[in-house]
């Protein structure tokens, strides 16, 4: 087994490093942001009130 023929499971056909890596580091970098600020009462409040008005967009 070969590392770098790691193909992409987007199914791109590219490897994973050049294809949705950014996006997962993306992804991987905003949930443990999220839950940082679960971890502090202040922002999860702040973090529950904007969830809050963006649910009544419609
Ligand atoms: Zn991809």
């Amino acid at each position: 087994m070969t590392d770098q023929d790691e193909m992409c499971p987007c199914g791109s056909g590219k490897p994973f490093e050049e294809c949705c890596k950014q996006e997962y580091d993306r992804a991987n970098a905003t949930r443990e942001k999220i839950k940082q600020a679960m971890s502090d009462p202040k922002k999860a409040q702040e973090l529950k009130e904007l969830l809050k008005n963006a649910n009544k967009g419609d």
